[in-house]
């Protein structure tokens, strides 16, 4: 499931052509811009330096109301560990970040939205859509928790530690911020670290990486 990738510089192609095509599966029927993060997430007056990336009609309107839930799932999140660094101990949140998922929250509605972001992120930085049948696997604090000490050992020392080395990208005064890694040898494998409201992170890997 962990996927020991090594500390490497993401190769970033500058100047993508956004292409006419929707990210998600590739209609090219009513394309719209897509905001990734939701717009919905960011208070008005919103920075000017949103992500958008093409998306049919079908699927930016479909994730509507996923991207309500997201943004005001927030209410939900209960404060459960002061802010500490992302080091794995039987006290701190895996990921690290101030606030943890509450019970309240529908981890599968929140899934389907950091999965797009990701999605369109990765279309974003590097030009390239993900497959139907390319996996892109998410994890946060309330699931990590119950990790064993050893896998995450794992986690921080082949993944957290070297994608926290990382330049991280802002979007937003402490509304969204991520980090990211390719692999040099397979473009459908990277790690996504996403901090949202600078305190709740996700883990995201994509393609199908060594376990
Ligand atoms: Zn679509």
């Amino acid at each position: 499931m962990y996927r020991p990738f090594g500390p490497r510089w993401p190769q970033v192609r500058a100047d993508v052509n956004p292409g006419a095509l929707c990210i998600y599966y590739e209609s090219a029927a009513g394309l719209t811009r897509d905001h990734v993060p939701p717009k919905a997430l960011f208070p008005k007056p919103r920075p000017g330096n949103l992500v958008t990336v093409p998306a049919c009609f079908r699927c930016n309107s479909s994730a509507g109301l996923d991207d309500d839930y997201f943004a005001t799932a927030r209410r939900a999140f209960q404060t459960a560990y002061p802010l500490v660094p992302p080091v794995p101990t039987a006290a701190s949140p895996p990921l690290g970040g101030g606030l943890q998922l509450g019970d309240a929250v529908d981890l599968t509605r929140v899934y389907r939205v950091v999965v797009r972001v990701v999605r369109g992120l990765n279309f974003h930085e590097t030009g390239r859509r993900f497959g139907p049948g390319e996996p892109v696997d998410v994890f946060c604090n309330a699931t990590l928790s119950r990790s064993g000490p050893g896998v995450l050992g794992h986690l921080h020392s082949e993944i957290l530690a070297p994608i926290l080395t990382l330049p991280a990208k802002q979007l937003g005064t402490g509304v969204f911020e991520y980090r990211f890694w390719h692999s040099p040898d397979d473009p459908s494998c990277s790690v996504w670290l996403l901090t949202f409201h600078a305190a709740v992170p996700f883990l995201v890997t994509t393609g199908t990486g060594a376990a």
